[in-house]
């Protein structure tokens, strides 16, 4: 069984068909990236798995239960959590405070410690900054802290949209970096990525998507070397 398996997603903004049938699998322990063009529906597919948009039609199956009429927040419960485009941190709050934020579905403060402990272990440009507010942040770090605290749910998928945006290349490889780190600390990540390169780098398989559908998948290693992916989406 896949640990999230989507089955014929169609998803609509008013008269716009912005998924036409999108069915993909995410296979425990994997990082899957859905690569595509700009407006190719990434962003909106992942905000379908979360329950921020709803499809007419399929299903969104997680560890074999139904998510198509669950909540956003009892989402969240079941265990994933979805880093949003745009490292939208909590600019007036402080580190610790937007990584708390992050704990939202949970009770046990002692766990919830714990978990940000381990969060600082692994990411200890965070610590260092525990007590700076978000906003005065560079972008690189913004990002990880919007990583960390999504990180914070203890989910078991992470959702995670367009981490390198903005950043300057040096930042984009500790961003990836910090990517494949998630990943070893076990957690399945579903990445969408312009930067298809880096993306397929780290990635186990990979989905293209073109207009709203499906147009490629495979393997992300055998992606990487495909004709028509190099041309497209790799520049040559
Ligand atoms: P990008 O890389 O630019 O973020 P994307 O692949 O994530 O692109 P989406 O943001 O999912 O693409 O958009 C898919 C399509 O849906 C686009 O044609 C977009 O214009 C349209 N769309 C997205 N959000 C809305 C909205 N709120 N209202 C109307 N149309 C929308």
């Amino acid at each position: 069984m896949s640990l999230l398996e989507l089955k014929d997603i169609n998803v609509y903004y008013g008269a716009i068909h912005a998924l036409k049938g999108i069915s993909l699998n995410v296979e425990e322990g994997q990082v899957v990236s859905l690569i595509g063009a700009n407006g190719a529906g990434k962003t909106t597919t992942l905000r379908t798995i979360s329950g921020l948009l709803r499809s007419k039609t399929g299903s969104i199956s997680f560890m074999g239960k139904e998510l198509r009429h669950e909540s956003a927040e009892s989402i969240v419960r079941l265990g994933i959590s979805h880093c949003p485009e745009g490292r939208r941190v909590f600019a007036d709050m402080s580190v610790k405070e937007n990584l708390e934020m992050g704990a939202f579905t949970r009770k046990d403060k002692k766990e919830i410690s714990q978990t940000m402990d381990m969060i600082y272990d692994h990411f200890p440009r965070l610590k260092e900054r525990m007590n700076q507010m978000a906003g005065t942040l560079s972008g690189g770090e913004q990002q990880m802290l919007a990583m960390g605290r999504a990180l914070m749910s203890k989910p078991k998928l992470l959702l995670l949209d367009e981490p390198s945006m903005g950043l300057a290349p040096i930042l984009v490889k500790e961003i990836f970096n910090m990517v494949q780190e998630i990943h070893n600390m076990g957690t399945t990540v579903l990445l969408v990525e312009q930067n298809a390169r880096m993306a397929l780098a780290i990635s186990d398989y990979a989905y293209v998507l073109e207009t709203g559908h499906i147009s490629l998948e495979g393997e992300a290693k055998s992606l990487a070397e495909s004709e028509e992916v190099r041309k497209v989406y790799l520049g040559g």
